[in-house]
């Protein structure tokens, strides 16, 4: 079977949903979809846009949230990019094969039904990375 990867979303951290959506709905993305993941301790604000690919926002919901710890350290701003998979667990197992290191070897559940999993930035050249496949409708 052949691999496939989409831009799903980038996921940009901010102190609050409020705050942070001020500049893209002046921007003019429309309605915000709120969701919570409580796995992730965020609560996520998400803008579609034109090409299926969403700007995802990231308010963290615990202090020992792995986004409120970003935030402190860096402030807010881009925390990720997502890439759509067809195939999680085959390109998850294969990654840990090669010696990648990843934030969760087995698939989460993420925003809008999916099941997530990150690739951590010491593997990617600095860039914490989220591979997302669709279970269905989103
Ligand atoms: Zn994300």
């Amino acid at each position: 079977m052949k691999l496939t990867f989409e831009l799903d979303h980038i996921g940009i951290a901010v102190e609050s949903l409020s705050q942070g959506s001020a500049f893209y709905k002046t921007l003019g993305l429309g309605d915000m979809h709120v969701e919570e993941v409580p796995g992730e301790k965020v609560k996520v604000g998400m803008f579609e846009l034109a090409n299926d690919a969403r700007i995802e926002l990231l308010e963290p919901t615990q202090p020992d949230s792995a986004v409120a710890k970003f935030l402190k350290g860096r402030g807010p701003g881009i925390h990720h990019i997502c890439l759509k998979v067809s195939d999680i667990r085959s390109i998850l197992k294969a990654l840990k094969a090669q010696g990648i290191k990843l934030v969760h070897e087995e698939p989460v559940p993420g925003a809008h039904n999916c099941l997530i999993a990150f690739i951590h930035p010491k593997s990617t050249g600095g860039i914490l990375i989220e591979l997302s496949e669709s279970q269905g409708e989103r």
